[in-house]
This record gives structure tokens, sequence and C-alpha cells, in this order.
């Protein structure tokens, strides 16, 4: 069978034969890959800027965000059964004993940093045809779902920003009434985390450098929440025009814009970093004011990565929600599907808003 593979010291992305997998332990599942979705971090690890193959292998093989159906299970697995549907979480423990969060199943927030994470850091990712896992990191997903759950993994981000934000939150004695929620970035985290906010009755706006006539901009408009470019309203102007927010949740990676983020909070409000900027990003900014404002106004800034299994799960509940209450803006998030051996070609561009590689289709 083929996978998709990055070769960091060849400097090379290519199509490899791999043998088929085989079940090898009681807790094992073997799956057959459905689709995996492309991201910014699948770009970077085709640049060579980023991932880390298996040890002792020249080659990582791609593919983070999956959807597979469950072919043979291993004897003492319980929870899952051939035809099941089902995605898997991308971080696996680190080896050491004294990580409690690893050792507590929440190796999102890993303390050695020895975790791996399939198709990025240290184990083989998705994207061939038949995959090997163990039950403990597989969530089985509702059939009705099959069309939009690639954007499970990328949701679950959202999800633990979310949930991360609400526990901060909770330090606040009072009840805060409606809120209002920001979004900086339109990417597909973006856009998720607008629909997160919208369905959980936020007022709503994302903040982008997408024109106000983009695909993006009308898919936030479709969620009835509300669209504003980089392009007419710089950032300085920014909450001026359009106020304060309970909540900021940014998806962009570019550090002034993460470190101005600040400034677009209501007293005692949080912002949650999702995007990651390149090492060497440098910012040129009055940063007193932001400190000042953090300590007077009671505000919290907090960056997230990964997600937990509670996380999946909410993400998988999200889904549930969006697709009865805006399905068509849900389906619109996934603008390009391909065969695996277009896969390489998609990861040098950055088309539209999510790209699948289509590996099997329902028998
Ligand atoms: C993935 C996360 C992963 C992170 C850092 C993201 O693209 O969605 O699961 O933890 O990259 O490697």
């Amino acid at each position: 069978m083929q996978a998709l593979a990055v070769f960091p010291s060849a400097k090379r992305v290519n199509l490899l034969d791999i043998p088929e997998p085989k079940l090898s332990s009681p807790t094992q599942v073997l799956l057959r890959m459905r689709e995996v979705g492309l991201c910014g971090t699948d770009r970077e690890i085709a640049s060579f800027e980023h991932g880390e193959p298996p040890s002792g292998s020249d080659h990582l093989i791609l593919g983070h965000e999956s959807l597979a159906e469950v072919i043979e299970v291993g004897r003492e697995v319980r929870s899952l059964k051939p035809g099941d549907l089902v995605v898997a979480m991308v971080r696996r423990p680190c080896p050491h004993p004294e990580c409690k969060p690893c050792r507590a199943g929440r190796q999102d927030f890993c303390l050695t940093g020895d975790y791996t994470e399939r198709g990025i850091k240290g184990a083989d990712g998705f994207l061939t045809d038949y995959v090997i896992d163990d039950e403990e990191y597989l969530l089985r997903v509702p059939p009705v779902l099959a069309e939009v759950a690639v954007l499970i993994e990328p949701l679950s981000v959202v999800t633990k920003a979310a949930n991360q934000t609400q526990a901060i939150l909770t330090r606040l004695a009072y009840d805060p009434g409606p809120q209002r929620g920001l979004v900086l970035g339109a990417g597909p985290i973006g856009l998720l985390g607008a629909m997160a906010m919208v369905a959980n009755g936020f007022e709503t706006i994302v903040y982008s450098r997408d024109s106000e006539e983009s695909k993006q901009a009308e898919l936030v408009r479709s969620l009835r929440a509300r669209y504003v470019s980089s392009t007419v309203s710089p950032i300085e102007s920014l909450a001026k025009r359009i106020g304060t927010f309970d909540v900021v949740l940014e998806a962009v990676g570019f550090a002034p814009l993460m470190l101005s983020a600040t400034q677009m909070l209501k007293p005692n409000g949080v912002v949650a970093l999702t995007g990651v900027p390149p090492e060497d990003a440098t910012v040129d900014l009055k940063f007193g004011r932001a400190l000042r404002n953090l300590v007077l106004r009671n505000e919290a800034i907090f960056g997230t990565v990964n997600a937990g299994r509670k996380d999946h799960l909410s993400a998988i509940q999200h889904l549930e929600q969006f697709m009865l209450l805006f399905p068509e803006s849900v389906r619109k998030l996934i603008t390009h599907r391909v065969p695996l051996d277009e896969a390489p070609e998609l990861l040098m561009k950055k088309p539209g808003i999510k790209s699948v590689v289509q590996m099997s289709r329902a028998a």
C-alpha cells in the first residue's frame, strides 16, 4: 500500500510503498483510513520546518486529522467493532513515570516534552490505506457525521480552548450574562471557533485579513456572525469600531496580532492563543499598557495545544450541534477533496479553507 512521507534529511516529500500492518496486541484495532485533513502543521512539516520521524527512521508518514473505519479488533477491545467509524487522538503520552499529566491521560499537558504525535512528532501518521492504533486513542463517531467528521480533530483544539476558557471564567463570582466573542483568523480553526461561539450563544465577530467579499467572510455571515477584514479596520482601531470582548480566540500565529489581542478585552476577559508563530518572530509594541491592563483589569491570556479525550467528546457533540444549526456552512469548510497522489501538490499551496485527502469511501 502507498503512504505519503516526508524525508527531512533528504528534503523530499513523496509517496512510498509500505507493507500492510497487522494486529500485534489484544487492545489494537486495524483501521482503513477514509479521510485525512491537511493543515498548516502538515505544510510546515512538508517544508522541513517542523516534524520528527519515528526514532531510527529516515521518514515520517504525514497526516494527523483522521477519519477511519474499524476493520478488525484485538480480543480485548470492548468499545469498538468492525464497521464503526473512528477518529484518532493525535498525541501519545511520554514514557516518564513522573509525568503526572501523561499518567492521567492528559498528554496534551505533558511536562517532559517527550510525548509523540502521530504524523507530527516521533510517530507515523495516517496518510496511508491501513493503520494500527490502540483502542485507548480512538473515539467512535456517529455515522451521520461521516461527511464532516474529519473536522473533529481540528475542532478538538477549539473545544479544548473553550473548555479551558470556561475553567478560567469560573473564577468570576458573578454571572457575566450574554457574552461577546472575537475570533482572530478565518482559517479552519478560526471558523470552527466562530461556529462554537455562535452555538454557545455568544455575539460573535471574526477578524481576519481576507476581504469582506471572500468565501471566509461569506461563511462567517452565514452563521449570523459578523466579519471584519483587517484590510478595512487595522487592529489598532478595532476596539473603537467594534467594542471589546469577554473572550478572544486567536487562530493566526502572527506574533504582533497575538500580543495585541489583550487590547480587545473587556475587564476580566480571557484570550486563548492557538496559533503557532515562527520562533524568530519579533514584535515592536508598547507592551506597558497591555501589561498594566492584564493586572488592573484582571485579564487572562493563555496558550493551548492539542486536546484531551474530554475535549474530543465535546468536539463530537459540537459538530452534531453545528450540523443541526448550520449544516451547509459546515460542509463549506471542506473546499477540496483529492486522492492521495494529489496530496503532495496540495501540501505546497494553500487553496480554499480545508483540504482533505480521500483515502477510501464507504463500502
Ligand atoms: C494538531 C495538534 C498538535 C499540534 C502541535 C496541530 O496541528 O492539530 O493535535 O498537538 O499541531 O504539533
